[in-house]
């Protein structure tokens, strides 16, 4: 088989794309061309992407609101109401099973998850609701620390508190996998300390290679490997590439300010708040995808290093497409992943190691941590 056979017969499974909140609230019709973002499901089809992580990523703004669970229900619902109205082409996958019989069947599929612990409001009665929608993984935090766990950019508990525990050991229990990407170094290890079943990283990279603090440790890589789970390794720029972040830090630290600020002067006013938080938005990102991308190899490195460190089962993909703004040119969309195969080829990853990267390894993990539950196991 050539690198491309072998990617449009390997069953190719994605960690977390933002394309529901891209998607949402501008009512587009994810089943055409959308000609908008980095994923709909024609582009799916054309990339050879099997199964993707479908994020349903609850902003911190609804925490104040008190809307985080109702937020994370209504875009559950239009991922099921996408899916729905594409039954020949697309499923909604529950667990490693399905994904491999919507693949067989010529199907594309979408595996519900959360993005920010806060969605479950402090209620492991909504998490258990959760997963019964079919919800499969979800991030303990995002950026902001909730109630019971600590972020990467927010400390208030020193890791995570014992009921953060609780959530850990219900995630477990039922079948959910426990995500830590976004999450601070001591929640991981907290969270580790009492799994009991394959945790993930869905989006995040090797920090050895590009000091952000969304990327991960050589020390942490071998931990979540000695857990059994796996890295998705994200495609964006500045996780990606040292020089890239290093030349954005500055105009980061000056929209997280005009963020803070936005939050505090617009906090009783919704409408405000989403107008101002757009603008910053819009103007951090147009800055952004004026600079110059890493190039496909600078995004293999990852691979490369994650293998190496934390060993050939334990990284996959988690490209984050359409939350980042910017990414190798080469992987513009999910529509271009077949060239990531060709360039894993062409780096020297045999065969069964790149089936391994492409996805057999988040479907081991949803094997060991989702069927297995739902098996009652
Ligand atoms: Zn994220």
């Amino acid at each position: 088989m050539t690198p491309r056979e072998v990617h449009f017969d390997a069953i190719v499974v994605d960690g977390h794309a933002d394309t529901i909140s891209r998607a949402l609230d501008d009512g587009e019709d994810l089943g055409t061309e959308t000609g908008k973002g980095q994923l709909d499901l024609p582009r799916m089809f054309r990339g050879g992407l099997d199964a993707q992580f479908m994020a349903c990523y609850v902003e911190p703004k609804y925490v104040a609101r008190k809307e985080s669970a109702k937020r994370a229900f209504r875009m559950l619902d239009s991922v099921k109401r996408w899916a729905a109205k594409y039954p020949d082409r697309m499923a909604i996958a529950r667990s490693a099973a399905d994904v491999r019989r919507a693949a067989a069947a010529g199907k594309v599929c979408a595996i519900l998850c959360i993005e920010g612990g806060h969605a479950i409001e402090d209620d492991l009665g909504l998490l258990r609701s959760f997963h019964e929608l079919g919800v499969r993984y979800m991030t303990l935090t995002w950026n902001n620390a909730n109630s019971w766990a600590d972020s990467c950019r927010e400390s208030r508990h020193g890791g995570l508190t014992d009921f953060g525990r609780e959530v850990v050991r219900e995630m477990n229990r039922i079948g959910m996998l426990v995500d830590l990407s976004h999450v601070a170094e001591k929640t991981f290890y907290d969270a580790l300390a009492v799994a009991d079943t394959p945790a993930i990283c869905s989006h995040s990279c090797a920090r050895v290679l590009c000091d952000h603090v969304r990327n991960l440790t050589d020390d942490q890589l071998r931990a979540l490997a000695r857990n059994g789970g796996v890295v998705g390794v994200n495609f964006y720029s500045g996780f990606v590439s040292q020089a890239f972040y290093d030349s954005k830090k500055a105009g980061d630290e000056a929209g997280e300010a005009e963020r803070g600020a936005a939050m505090e002067r617009f906090k009783d006013d919704p409408a405000g708040m989403d107008a101002a938080l757009k603008a910053i938005w819009t103007k951090y990102d147009g800055r952004e995808a004026a600079m110059a991308p890493p190039s496909l190899d600078g995004l293999v490195d990852h691979i490369e290093h994650i293998a190496k460190v934390a060993g050939i089962a334990h990284v996959g993909l988690g490209s984050d497409f359409d939350g980042i703004s910017s990414l190798p040119r080469e992987v513009g969309t999910c529509e271009h992943l077949p060239r990531l195969t060709e360039r894993l080829f062409e780096r020297g990853f045999a065969e069964p190691d790149v089936r391994k990267i492409l996805g057999e390894n988040f479907l081991r993990v949803m094997e060991a941590s989702i069927d297995a539950r739902l098996a009652g196991a």
